[in-house]
C-alpha cells in the first residue's frame, strides 16, 4: 500500500535517506515505516506499507 501524508502548510519535514517513522495506534502499538520519498519532498512523507496480515497492516487496509 501506498500512504501519502501530507504535513500542514506551514510545517517542513527535513530527514535523511534511510530514516523512518514510529506510528502510534489506538493502544500503544507501536510500528516503525521507512520514508519511500525523496528528501526534497519536504511537504509530504511517502510510505509504502507491505500487508503482513498483523494489526497495522490490517487495520489501514481497511
Ligand atoms: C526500521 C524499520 C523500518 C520499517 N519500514 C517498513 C516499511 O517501510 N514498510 C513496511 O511495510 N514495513 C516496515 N517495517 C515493518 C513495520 O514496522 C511493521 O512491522 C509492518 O508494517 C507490519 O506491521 P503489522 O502490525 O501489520 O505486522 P507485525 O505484527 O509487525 O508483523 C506481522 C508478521 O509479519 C512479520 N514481519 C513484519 N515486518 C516484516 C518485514 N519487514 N519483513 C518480513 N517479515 C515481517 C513479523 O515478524 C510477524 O510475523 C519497518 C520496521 C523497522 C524496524
Amino acid at each position: 500500500m501506498r500512504i501519502r501524508l501530507r504535513l500542514p502548510a506551514t510545517q517542513r519535514l527535513k530527514f535523511l535517506p534511510g530514516q523512518y517513522i514510529n506510528i502510534v495506534m489506538p493502544g500503544g502499538i507501536r510500528r516503525s515505516l521507512s520514508m519511500a520519498n525523496s528528501p526534497e519532498d519536504e511537504e509530504l512523507v511517502e510510505l509504502h506499507l507491505r500487508n503482513y496480515g498483523g494489526p497495522f497492516s490490517t487495520h489501514v487496509s481497511m
